[in-house]
């Protein structure tokens, strides 16, 4: 169903907060070409951004190109990607992903959607940060962990599933904010709006915010909530 004209103006008034506390927001994957955005991306699932900065700080200076991860020893790469989490499938994934790009592309990173997705281990999610950031092609909306919560606190979607997270965002903003708005829904995430302790009285989105399936401070089912 289409987003009504309120919900609409509700998005747009989140967004534009959300633009002037965060007017830096970017992605925080250290990367120097799109190559490295994506694998960078790939080895944060279940991990930390910063954890991964750390693993590819000599990650990338030993393997530099598409066509050097897809020759690289599968048990090599595995130990060198070990500390990021579920390494063996992350691995695996980089090492296909890196050999269809050089079979298929040359040894680039393409741009588009339905080019990326075809790459084993990548998802519309990667594809969306590797489309945004490193070309700045606005497809869609990165929906993350944080984009997840912050979407249903602020009223923004009732959709579970990311693909219609996405579908509601994109609806009530237009294209021109779709990269941005992930960049600094994620720093309010990690900065305001947490999992467990969501700073209501000092966050800048309080007037707007409805906060949906946040529990009033100090209540019995909000100190439930922080514990879970
Ligand atoms: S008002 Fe509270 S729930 Fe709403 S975005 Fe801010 S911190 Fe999150």
């Amino acid at each position: 169903m289409a987003p009504t004209t309120e919900a609409k103006r509700h998005a747009l008034r989140i967004a534009q907060a959300l633009e002037r506390a965060y007017p830096d927001a970017e992605c925080s994957l250290v990367h120097r070409s799109p190559l490295e955005l994506l694998i960078a991306t790939i080895l944060s699932a279940q991990c930390t951004d910063e954890r991964v900065n750390i693993v590819t700080r000599d990650l990338f200076k030993k393997y530099r190109s598409a066509e050097d991860f897809a020759a690289a020893a599968l048990s090599e790469l595995e130990a060198d990607i070990r500390t990021t989490g579920f390494f063996r499938n992350k691995a695996k994934n980089i090492q296909a992903c890196c050999r269809q790009l050089v079979e298929k592309h040359g040894g680039q990173v393409p741009r588009t959607m339905d080019e990326l997705v075809a790459l084993p281990g990548v998802g519309r999610k990667t594809a969306n940060v590797v489309l945004g950031t490193a070309f700045d092609i606005a497809v869609g909306v990165v929906v993350d962990t944080h984009v997840t919560r912050l979407s249903h606190r602020l009223g923004m979607t009732k959709a579970k599933d990311p693909v219609h997270i996405e579908r509601d965002l994109m609806q009530k903003l237009p294209n021109t904010r779709w990269v941005a708005i992930s960049h600094e829904m994620i720093q309010h995430g990690r900065r305001v709006c947490q999992a467990r302790r969501p700073d209501c009285d000092h966050c800048v989105l309080n007037k707007l915010c409805p906060r949906i399936g946040v529990a009033p401070k100090g209540t019995r089912t909000a100190r439930a909530a922080t514990r879970r």
